[in-house]
């Protein structure tokens, strides 16, 4: 492979590289669009995540951030609809709710629930007694618990499908490392990689926690580091519990169809540290059943890491680079990507094609001069 032309080259080929390409290719049929990744890359963060979409249980003041995060959410039964069809590989997600247990959020409680009152997000108070009926496989000194309106999605099987959809809508998957570019001045001319240069007229930085690495060769430094979570799956029935339980420093999300309960995480400063350690998993496990108790007991099926990619902000950065006149960012989605993954496709998708309407400032490239 030496000189292939595209008119655009996303660089990642997790789920937010992926649906760029996917999105973008529905929504202008005549680009010719490759995406590029590192297929022996285990710590990317698409397949370790535990594939909560949770906006309400993950943020606590209604600010831009939060309405993107709520608008994803809404888009979700659509944008899973559509994978499918394309990709014919089944994705398995519900949209149940989560559960919060008061004994968790003791200081924050009262503010948790008038939050949800004054943003209107789909939510029901039960009673101690209502929690025995509804949740009885919870610990007794939970106290209230909070059913919230959101969803979850077994995100390994929708990367697996965004891949099989973009070969499918004819996206040129390339199974290649970027270690370089080709510039012209302030314009990119191609990626170097070990199958040889892929030339550009437009590319799109989407490579997580390893954005950073990449924007340096290009001379562009990205406050962006990866921090670190381990996780692990558990045996449990399917039946035992339809909700994402959210606790203090943990949560616990069924994956259902035989898979289990995926128990998380921890939030680690290590860099790319890929290291899965016994006593953490261990501490995960004791933590999650002091709310779930039967854990304590259930069978571990696996144990990993994963890498999210942080801004210092913790804000996405999506947007056009001021640096370079072909170059676009979309990368920082943090604890939520797989949740963002349908409105950042969007949001890129009209960005490239010129018809977005409002760009979020919060998110713009510009805050860090990129
Ligand atoms: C433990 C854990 C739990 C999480 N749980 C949730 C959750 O429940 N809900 C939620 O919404 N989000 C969750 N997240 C966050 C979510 O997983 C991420 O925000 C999202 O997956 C980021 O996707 P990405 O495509 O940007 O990055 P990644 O999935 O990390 O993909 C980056 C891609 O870039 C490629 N790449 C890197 N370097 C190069 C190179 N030099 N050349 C070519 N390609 C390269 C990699 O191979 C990879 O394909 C979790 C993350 C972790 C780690």
């Amino acid at each position: 492979m030496n000189k292939i032309d595209f008119d655009i080259v996303i660089i990642g080929s997790g789920v937010i590289g992926h649906s760029i390409a996917f999105r973008l290719k529905q929504d202008a049929p005549h680009l010719k669009i490759a995406v590029l990744g590192d297929p022996v890359n285990s710590l990317q963060a698409s397949r370790a995540a535990a594939g909560m979409l949770a906006p309400f249980c993950e943020c606590d003041e209604a600010d831009p951030f939060f309405k993107f995060c709520r608008e994803s959410l809404t888009k979700y039964p659509e944008f899973l609809k559509e994978l499918a069809s394309v990709s014919e590989v089944s994705v398995h997600h519900s949209f149940a709710g989560s559960l919060m247990p008061a004994s968790s959020y003791r200081e924050t409680w009262e503010e948790r629930k008038a939050f949800f009152a004054r943003e209107d997000i789909p939510h029901e108070v039960w009673s101690s007694e209502k929690v025995r009926q509804k949740a009885p496989y919870l610990a007794e000194d939970c106290g209230e618990v909070m059913w919230v309106g959101e969803g979850q999605v077994n995100n390994r099987q929708m990367h697996s499908a965004l891949i099989q959809a973009s070969g499918r809508r004819g996206i040129h998957v390339l199974e290649a490392n970027v270690s370089g570019f080709i510039r012209d001045g302030a314009s990119i001319l191609s990626a170097v990689t070990d199958s040889g240069n892929i030339n550009g007229e437009r590319f799109v930085l989407a490579s997580g926690s390893w954005s950073s690495q990449l924007a340096r060769v290009l001379e562009v430094s990205i406050p962006l580091k990866p921090i670190k979570g381990q996780m692990c799956r558990v045996q449990l029935a399917d039946h035992f519990m339809d909700y994402t339980l959210h606790g203090k420093m943990t949560y616990i999300a069924p994956w259902r169809e035989g898979n289990g309960f995926v128990i998380g995480s921890t939030m680690e400063d290590r860099g790319f540290d890929p290291s899965v350690e016994n006593a953490v998993i261990d501490r995960l496990i004791a933590n999650a059943a002091e709310i779930l108790p039967c854990l304590k007991t259930a069978p571990l099926i696996e144990s990993w890491a994963g890498l999210r990619p942080a801004a210092e902000d913790l804000m996405p950065i999506m947007g056009k680079s001021g640096r370079y006149e072909n170059l676009l960012y979309s990368s920082g989605h943090y604890r939520n990507g797989i949740l963002l993954t349908p409105n950042q496709a969007d949001y890129m998708s009209a960005l490239m094609r010129g018809t977005l309407d409002n760009e979020i400032p919060e998110f713009s490239p510009s805050r860090y001069n990129l």
